[in-house]
């Protein structure tokens, strides 16, 4: 592009395009974004800025669940009150943060980081779930709660891993009830929620 020609000064452009790769985040709200950032407050400018390079600096994620965390093990591992017989197991770091806010469970997690999905290429071997299983193996867990989505890719691989569990003599629950099929776990309501774990059944 000649730059010479181009109406808006470069930096400007150059946040346009770098916030037009976010997720949801189209050419007009890029713009919008872009222009108020360059009112507001150098202040507000540079907390928004720090904070996420310390997102990517200080965050790691935890050696057990391999939920996103700034100490290892996280707060939840590290947690003796946490009902240490439970385990749920979600695709996303995300998935905790809504299950967390229905207060209803107490026990431990384990984020798998994505969901078996054939069609896209993801195998059993490219989620954690060899940790998953090393975790169980020597461990008082009596409960394995399948809390993954409940589309294709989150059945599928509630289904496998029901397969791999449920000889090791724990009892391994499905959280489904009330959830519409299609549903992601981050973005249901606090009830709806609430209601699965609570009605969860045996897989
Ligand atoms: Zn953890």
């Amino acid at each position: 592009m000649n730059q010479g020609l181009h109406p808006t000064a470069e930096p400007i452009n150059k946040l346009i395009q770098e916030l037009n790769k976010l997720p949801g985040i189209g050419p007009k709200s890029a713009q919008r974004l872009a222009y108020y950032l360059l009112r507001a407050p150098e202040e507000q400018a540079r907390l928004l800025a720090d904070a996420i390079l310390s997102v990517k600096q200080e965050i790691t994620l935890c050696s057990q669940c391999f939920n996103v965390t700034d100490s290892d093990p996280c707060r939840i591992c590290r947690n003796e009150q946490r009902d240490q017989s439970k385990i749920c197991i979600v695709e996303q770091p995300q998935d905790i943060l809504a299950l967390e806010h229905t207060r209803i469970y107490q026990g431990l997690y384990h984020v798998l980081h994505g969901a078996i999905s054939p069609t896209e290429g993801v195998g059993a071997n490219d989620i954690r779930i060899r940790e998953l299983m090393e975790r169980l193996k020597d461990s008082s867990v009596e409960e394995v709660i399948l809390a993954t989505n409940t589309n294709l890719e989150g059945e599928q691989t509630a289904m496998y891993l029901n397969k791999l569990i449920s000889p090791l003599d724990i009892m391994v629950t499905r959280l489904a009830q009330g959830l519409p099929f299609g549903t992601e776990l981050e973005y249901a309501d606090d009830v709806t929620l609430t209601r699965a774990i609570e009605g969860r059944q045996e897989f």
